[in-house]
């Protein structure tokens, strides 16, 4: 059998844990196809945010309790940096982490394709789950706001914005970690989706899957851009495996992060019913056949697509390969 699963950073990983236990089980294959908008170039490296949760989490290096980044990390860099006034100071990057950011842009700058380069630091990590991109193209979630873009004060950035109404677009990673997505928000931009090609492998493992899970990660800037990849989407929709999404909402709130924030920029309503009907049903042009909610959203309603129930908080491996076994009974 072999498992597709579309997913973002820290959510995603978790889940993967439990794809990666089932998997084990009754001997699947896994491919994950990550998330690549969040990435961003900081101090002239690459660095890859969704790709290192997923890798740092399945290789056993991530920090349980951050969730991102390395366990036992340190940060002497960051004040070094901190100590010559460094821009952007809102990002911070740990010692152990990087070294992988090291790492990519090396081999990226010897024209290594992404893909390529996240293979050669899997080896390291020995995830268990073949790791791609989905794209190796530059393709950035950027979020177009309001307000002037350095506010000393809440108070400040008000008057700012009504005395400057004009817009501006801000990398993604900017909205979500420098100003927690507080920020008078018009929509998301996907740049460079437009012109992107899939990774080598990518609709190969979309043709060959059995099944296609959608992670129970963030649906507005973890798995759209991913469904941004022209081909992608359309390999997944007329493809002949059906396609089973997690909801990441429980009793109408994210279980951790701000999707709230973002699905309130779509006016998509923060519930399992919300966000299964933003991915909507595959017979109506829609992406899911199946979405499995959470006991307390039991009696969830999606145009086209069977939803069921089962416990979906992922509170360790086993949990959460109960949750993919669920998902996969569904079809
Ligand atoms: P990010 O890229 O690091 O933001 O991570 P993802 O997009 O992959 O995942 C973020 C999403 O995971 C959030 O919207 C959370 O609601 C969801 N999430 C986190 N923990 C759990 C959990 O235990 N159960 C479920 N169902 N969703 C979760
Ligand atoms: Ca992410």
């Amino acid at each position: 059998m072999r498992i597709v699963v579309l997913t973002g950073g820290i959510g995603g990983a978790r889940f993967l844990l439990g794809v990666r236990a089932y998997a084990g089980e009754v001997e699947a294959e896994v491919t994950a196809l990550v998330n690549v908008g969040d990435d961003l170039l900081l101090h002239g490296l690459k660095v890859c945010p969704d790709l290192d949760s997923v890798m740092y989490t399945l290789g056993g290096g991530a920090d349980p309790e951050r969730g991102w980044g390395r366990v036992g990390e340190t940060w002497t860099v960051r004040s070094e940096l901190a100590a010559y006034g460094a821009e952007p100071a809102w990002f911070g990057l740990g010692d152990k982490d990087l070294a992988t950011h090291l790492v990519r842009t090396t081999m990226l700058n010897a024209g290594y394709p992404l893909s390529q380069v996240t293979e050669a630091l899997a080896t390291r990590w020995q995830p268990g789950v073949r790791l791609l991109p989905a794209t190796d193209d530059r393709l950035e979630t950027h979020v177009v706001v309001s307000g002037r873009s350095e506010p000393a004060s809440p108070a400040v950035a008000n008057r700012a914005a009504e005395l400057d109404g004009g817009q501006r677009a801000i990398h993604f990673q900017e909205w979500w970690v420098r100003y927690r997505a507080d920020l008078p928000t018009h929509r998301f931009v996907f740049v460079g989706a437009e012109t992107a090609k899939p990774a080598p492998g990518v609709l190969e493992a979309i043709g060959a899957a059995d099944v296609v899970l959608v992670a129970p990660s963030n649906p507005v800037v973890s798995i759209a851009p991913i469904l941004a990849v022209p081909g992608l989407r359309d390999a997944v929709v007329d493809g002949r495996a059906p396609v089973v999404g997690v909801s990441p909402i429980i009793g109408g709130a994210p279980v951790r992060g701000m999707a709230d924030r973002c699905l309130a920029v779509l006016g998509v309503e923060c519930s399992a019913a919300g966000v299964g009907g933003l991915y909507g049903g595959r017979s109506a042009g829609g992406l899911l056949d199946g979405w499995l909610v959470a006991p307390e959203d039991a009696g969830t309603l999606v145009p086209d697509v069977t939803v069921r129930s089962a416990p979906l908080r992922m509170t360790d491996e086993a949990a959460t390969a109960a949750m993919v076994r669920a998902a996969l009974e569904l079809v």
